[in-house]
């Protein structure tokens, strides 16, 4: 033997370790949904953990085993991911908001012993108890009743070591919202969830420090929260979660606990301004924005930015961890204006190291990363799926690429930009429109709220363009004249053959717009 390093299995119980002892004293802020507070820190968060352990254990919990949480973002529901997966269980976030059919199915799916929930869905756990089927124990996060979170893990003495284990073993299950067909399964291991958090804390991500404070909007049960639980106890950042997602309690919270970082969907931003603009002073400390799940408008990026705060896009999904690409100034930044840094900070950003992406054609042929080309993309590495849970195939090819079902453009330095979902682009006459690029136009039209685009069936161009759009309230704008703003901003065989005005568009559970049903809807709509 010429020499060696140190065996070192890359297992998440030694984040809260590391966290516990090196940054003990940092905080774990929780604001309830009844108003109250509760503050614990990286210490208090790994006695509880320990204590948790050894609860599930008495349980009956053995390694490998699912135990699934139901539940808003919280200090306990922190504890109870470091618990399960500390006594080598596997930790199943529920979405709350999935239609009860989903709801039935992944927690059958997954197999689920324990279910953690929230006492507001209490109403979930009652109507769907007599059909989940594995299910054996029911905790309450809040209160401290018999049977709760707290009488649980306060009949332990916390005298726990964590089980030990291979690093390529399962910790965390997150079921994709199911756009098309049942929900999928992405198991995420140790191993993949430890170095998806490295990326995490790097400055071109999230550049996360004992110095941060950081307010996760995106919820835990929402693609292990892009990461931060995970991220946060590696850098000994502070943690604030709000079990609520008001923004008069955001904003109040981000000037309190002194948030430097926060992350969310582009909803919740809008959700800040409105309050913004009702006079709320802006949070001082802000320093850096996350927005992922689905693209940010300009406008948004731009208001951001006007109030001194970074923006950083952050594209994946729940299949690569979920964060794939992060929108890092490149070398020349300072050199650029204004405009020309929005139209970075408007794509999807830039790669770390870790992943590799590629665009490909309709045969699978890889194409340039020249900024022109667009294609399905593509994407392999450490924490990206190979198999679905429970399927007996691999979701990835031979090479280990796994298909995004996103389109996407590839510019020469690297920068990815989502022009489209593959299922959603509009194909007319070989050539392909995006429906992201329509809706965005859209709105960006006075008196638009919201937009959809969705291709229908055309005898000459196979399909064209229609596009389903919401007014804001009190507005009268007309089918003419967003017509008319449309032709400024896009391609001329770009523009909807027809423009229907709706009350509102339907969602998915984590907010997109669900065009397989508006599809569905308008499946026998003419054109005229
Ligand atoms: P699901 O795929 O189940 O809807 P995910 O949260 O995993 O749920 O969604 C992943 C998809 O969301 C991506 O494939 C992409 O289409 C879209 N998306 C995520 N982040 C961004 C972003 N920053 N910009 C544009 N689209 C995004």
């Amino acid at each position: 033997m010429l020499g060696g390093m140190q065996d070192f299995e890359l297992r998440v119980p030694r984040l809260l370790d590391h966290a516990a002892r090196e940054h003990g004293g940092r905080e774990i802020v929780t604001r309830w949904a009844d108003g109250s507070e509760t503050r614990s820190d990286w210490a208090g968060i790994h006695a509880d953990a320990r204590r948790l352990a050894q609860a599930l254990e008495r349980l009956g919990m053995k390694p490998g085993d699912r135990i699934a949480t139901l539940g808003m973002n919280h200090g306990h529901h922190l504890t109870a991911w470091y618990g399960a997966i500390g006594m080598g269980g596997v930790v199943h976030t529920i979405n709350p908001r999935l239609f009860d059919e989903q709801l039935v199915y992944i927690a059958n799916h997954a197999e689920d012993r324990v279910l953690f929930y929230d006492r507001a869905f209490q109403p979930i756990v009652d109507r769907l108890r007599d059909q989940w089927t594995t299910i054996e124990h029911y905790v309450v996060f809040d209160g401290d009743g018999e049977g709760s979170f707290r009488a649980l893990a306060d009949a332990e003495d916390g005298d726990y070591a964590w089980v030990e284990g291979g690093e390529r073993e399962p910790c965390m299950l997150c079921y994709t919202s199911g756009t098309t067909g049942n929900p999928k399964g992405v198991l995420y291991e140790h191993r993949s969830t430890l170095l998806h958090a490295m990326m995490i804390v790097s400055p071109s991500v999230l550049g996360l420090s004992s110095r941060s404070s950081v307010l996760p909007i995106v919820p835990l049960f929402h693609a292990g929260a892009w990461g931060i639980p995970f991220a946060a106890p590696l850098a000994g950042s502070k943690l604030v979660f709000s079990a609520v997602n008001e923004p008069a309690v955001l904003c109040e919270l981000m000037t309190r606990e002194k948030v430097t970082v926060s992350s969310g969907v582009p909803t919740v931003w809008l959700g800040l301004f409105a309050h913004l603009d009702g006079g709320a002073e802006s949070p001082a400390h802000l320093k850096l924005v996350t927005i992922g799940g689905s693209a940010a408008p300009r406008a948004m990026i731009a208001r951001l930015t006007d109030m001194g705060v970074e923006v950083k896009h952050l594209w994946g999904m729940t299949e690569t961890s979920p964060v794939g690409t992060a929108a890092a100034p490149p070398a020349n930044w300072d050199d650029l204006d204004i405009e020309a840094q929005l139209d970075i900070l408007t794509k999807q950003g830039r790669i770390p190291f870790g992943v590799e992406l590629r665009i490909v054609d309709d045969e699978d042929r890889e194409l340039p990363r020249d900024g022109e080309a667009s294609g399905r993309l593509q994407i392999r590495g450490p924490w990206v799926v190979k198999r679905y849970f429970g399927a007996s195939e691999d979701a990835v090819d031979a090479d280990g690429w796994f298909d995004t079902g996103d389109v996407a453009v590839l510019h020469p330095d690297g920068t990815m930009q989502i022009t489209d979902r593959s299922k959603d682009v509009i194909k007319s006459g070989g050539e392909w429109i995006s429906s992201v690029d329509l809706e965005n136009a859209a709105v960006g039209c006075p008196g638009v709220a919201e937009a959809a685009a969705i291709g229908i069936a055309h005898p000459k161009w196979d399909e064209r363009p229609l596009l389903l759009v919401v007014r804001k309230p009190g507005s009268t704008v007309t089918a003419e004249e967003i017509g008319a703003h449309l032709a400024q901003h896009v391609a001329k065989w770009w523009l909807p053959d027809a423009i229907e005005f709706v009350d509102e568009l339907p969602h998915t559970a984590t907010g997109k717009l669900l065009k397989t049903a508006l599809r569905e809807r308008y499946r026998d709509y003419r054109l005229v």
